[in-house]
């Protein structure tokens, strides 16, 4: 008698779960990342206990066809890819198929959506399992509800940290989420109170006041690079406004902020000698390339890539940094007023 078996979809849902899904922060962003890729113009996120009893994300973008409801919670099943080719040229920020599946195999979930032009949908599914769905009617966007993450895993429950530890993971991927998208209008509340805001006018520096404050937003220097295969763009502060961490440097790729000590080593040495030891500068560098140059199917958490010319954007980084930095010194204080 063999002893190998295939695992039911429920159990491999929930293992696959503990890759996607490591805490409240993580659910936020697939859920932002989600609202994004649907055209959003405007998402509202809505807290209680830092998300650890209900994250609720609300958007404006295209929703989901009825016909479509019951097939979003199936693992590896998208709109957003269809064949290898598109794999390598990814150009929205999910592509996996298996956030929903994923997240709704460990909480209680409740989707509410419509395209605008038919009748809505609403689901709910706890554990993985659906246990309804009916016509709704609602304007064009989605609502997604989780709620109670983690009740059917206590393992991973126990494993969560603080209210204000998970707290702050979350404003840090709303915050990097506000960063890459100054276009999208995002609104943040937690507990019934304001968090945050952007007015989603597409100026980067005003997302960068609402986050920073406008001391620091005074205090940046714009940087901007054309070259044949990228195009950077972004803030960097000014040597004298440093941290003790490098979580104050954005680093976004084709609207996805993603993690890459390569790049952070490349801002590190343009600053050189700016910086005084143990301190990192607030930068937002903005990358735009050919999909076709960067690998996003590394990690199922998207947030590490792989670039195919690593040597050459690495030159370029570090170039455009000392280059602004370089200029700004020249000038003599007092004469540039921002
Ligand atoms: P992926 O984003 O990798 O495609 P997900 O599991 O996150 O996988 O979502 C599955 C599908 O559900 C998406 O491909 C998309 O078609 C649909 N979907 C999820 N969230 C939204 C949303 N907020 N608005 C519109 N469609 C959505
Ligand atoms: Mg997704």
């Amino acid at each position: 008698m063999g002893k190998i078996v295939q695992l039911p979809d429920d159990l491999s849902n929930k293992i696959a779960a503990g890759e996607v899904v490591e805490r409240p922060a993580s659910v936020v962003k697939e859920l932002l990342e989600n609202s994004v890729d649907a055209n959003s113009q405007w998402i509202k996120i809505e807290l209680l206990e830092a998300g650890l009893r209900s994250i609720k994300v609300i958007d404006d973008g295209d929703g989901i066809e009825p016909e479509d409801c019951e097939k979003a919670f199936f693992r590896h099943a998208t709109s957003k890819i269809i064949d290898e080719f598109d794999l390598f040229r990814v150009k929205t920020l999910g592509f996996r198929g298996e956030a929903l599946a994923s997240i709704s195999s460990v909480s209680q979930l409740t989707l509410r959506t419509s395209t605008g032009d038919q009748t809505g949908t609403e689901m709910i599914v706890h554990g993985g399992e659906i246990l309804s769905q009916q016509k709704h009617t609602k304007r064009k966007g989605t609502e997604i509800i989780v709620e109670n993450l983690f009740y059917n895993t206590p393992a991973r429950l126990k494993y969560l940290k603080t209210i204000h530890t998970e707290l702050g993971h979350i404003t840090e991927t709303i915050n990097k989420m506000a960063l890459s998208h100054p276009d999208i209008r995002f609104e943040c509340y937690h507990n019934g109170k304001r968090m945050f805001f952007t007015p989603g006018n597409g100026n980067l520096l005003q997302v960068i006041q609402q986050i920073y404050g406008k001391k620091i937003a005074q205090n940046m220097m714009k940087i901007e690079n054309d070259s044949l295969d990228y195009k950077i763009t972004g803030y960097i502060a000014k040597p004298e406004t440093t941290r003790s961490n490098r979580t104050f440097i954005s680093l976004i790729v084709n609207g996805r902020f993603i993690k890459n000590p390569v790049i952070n080593k490349a801002i590190l040495d343009g600053y050189h000698t700016f910086l005084p030891i143990g301190r990192y500068p607030i930068v937002v560098l903005q990358m735009e390339m050919d999909p076709y140059l960067v690998d996003v199917n590394v990690h199922p958490a998207k947030t590490e890539v792989r670039f195919s010319k690593e040597k050459e954007l690495f030159d370029i980084v570090k170039q455009s940094v000392y280059d602004v930095l370089h200029q700004q010194t020249l000038i003599p204080s007092g004469v540039k007023k921002e």
